[in-house]
């Protein structure tokens, strides 16, 4: 048995706390409670020092006792260790003192954060023998998927709903996975996925591997906490789909307290939703430990999760820390998405509007003090969503190849500002 394997212990279920083996299964056989992977903290703390940590390679992989798998990470070992940014302009605007934005919408190699969960989700899905992988997928799952497996030799299936955006379509096919589109909105998507799941013995990675798969969003806390110089923030914005993320990135934040690499502290995370899918953010303002299901309308197509699965440990999550939920409609997410490029340089996706969409209200109500210091998640690529913003932008101004027309454009526009 390999040294890392003892690190990880079982499955564990979030209800009952029954221990399971750790193979491909996600639920409770008792309760249907989820399940989650156990680690052996006393070990973890033991070996991973910030020495050890910042001596090795850039990736999320640094943290690698902290995520499940028992050998070296064969599949997206570059993936993650993602620009921090300062962001002084884009604070100016929102009127807080200080503000970081965690820049997932350059993850390595789709991205998107789900490089991360993709990544320790095939890597897991290796050792176990599978040789087909697979997902439900609101998008960039399945462009991670497609992509990961591709470069693993591994063999893809990957369902979506059939109206997602072309960019998000393309980036899955050319990669050669068998990319199947269902007439349906994501939950059905989902639904489905699971009955192919108990049928084929594929790794689905957000179904029978969704323990391993959903940890492998802790990395972005352990980054954020390693590049502000070991400590949580006080604040962070996270965008919800299933409200995995979320959950993930507190229990990061956590861990990193439990094993001794960063002080204890009482980081507040925030969720961040679309108006046209907004069963948690619905639910955490009308103050309710349930979600009710909703039909998704929004331009956030990567968040539109009616059922989400983690939507009830999210609410928890938000109660626990104190902190609170917002959301915002499509022009205020189109809106954000131009404050983000025009201020700090960044294109995002329609999440990253909903999550900046939803900070700018969290700071404006007060609920996030303007005194204090936030980290908002940039979570996926604006080139992925041109749709979304497309004829919301201008246009450029067209001229002949001629010095005189140039200098006659600057000039009006000069009077116009004048
Ligand atoms: C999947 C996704 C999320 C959030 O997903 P969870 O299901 O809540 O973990 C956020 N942003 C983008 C761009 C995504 O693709
Ligand atoms: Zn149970």
């Amino acid at each position: 048995m390999s040294e890392q394997h003892r690190y990880m212990k079982a499955l564990k279920c979030r209800e009952c706390g029954r221990e399971y083996p750790l193979a491909a299964t996600h639920v409770c056989e008792f309760d249907f409670g989820p399940l989650e992977v156990a680690y052996d903290y006393d070990r973890i703390k033991k070996s991973l020092t910030r020495a050890a940590i910042e001596s090795r390679p850039a990736s999320m992989w640094r943290y690698r006792e902290l995520l499940p798998i028992e050998k070296e990470p064969t599949v997206g070992r570059q993936v993650g260790f993602t620009p921090l940014i300062k962001a002084d302009r884009l604070a100016r605007r929102l009127g807080i003192r200080e503000l970081w934005i965690k820049n997932d919408a350059v993850n390595y190699p789709t991205l998107s954060f789900k490089d991360r969960v993709v990544s320790v989700a095939l890597s897991r899905a290796k050792e176990l023998g599978f040789e087909t992988v697979a997902c439900a997928s609101t998008g960039n799952l399945a462009n991670s998927v497609a992509a990961n497996a591709a470069s693993a030799g591994l063999k893809s299936y990957v369902f979506i709903p059939s109206d997602l955006e072309q960019g998000k379509i393309l980036n899955s096919l050319i990669y050669g996975a068998s990319v199947i589109g269902i007439r349906g909105h994501y939950d059905e998507v989902n639904r489905l996925c699971a009955e192919i799941a108990g049928k084929f013995g594929w790794a689905f990675v957000n179904v029978n591997m969704r323990p391993y798969y959903a940890e492998g969003s802790k990395s972005m806390a352990y980054e954020i906490a390693e590049q502000l110089g070991w400590k949580a923030p006080q604040h962070t914005i996270i965008p919800m789909a299933s409200g995995s993320l979320l959950t993930k990135i507190h229990k990061g934040y956590q861990e990193l307290v439990k094993v001794g690499l960063i002080p204890e502290s009482h980081p507040k995370v925030y969720g961040a939703q679309a108006t046209g899918c907004s069963p948690i953010s619905t639910a955490q303002k009308a103050g309710l430990d349930f979600f009710k299901p909703v039909k998704p309308d929004t331009i956030a197509k990567s968040l539109a999760i009616g059922t989400p699965a983690d939507g009830f440990y999210a609410l928890k999550v938000m109660r626990e820390t104190n902190a609170a939920a917002e959301d915002v409609n499509d022009d205020e997410i189109r809106d954000a998405i131009r404050l983000l490029a025009e201020t700090e340089g960044i294109f995002a996706e329609t999440a990253g509007g909903v999550t900046l969409g939803a900070a700018k209200k969290l700071i404006e109500c007060g609920k996030i003090p303007k005194e204090d210091s936030a980290v908002i998640c940039i979570t996926g690529n604006g080139l992925k969503t041109l749709d979304a913003v497309s004829g919301h932008c201008g246009k450029p101004r067209e001229i002949k190849p001629s010095l005189r027309e140039f200098e006659a454009l600057l000039t009006q526009e000069e009077s116009a500002r004048a």
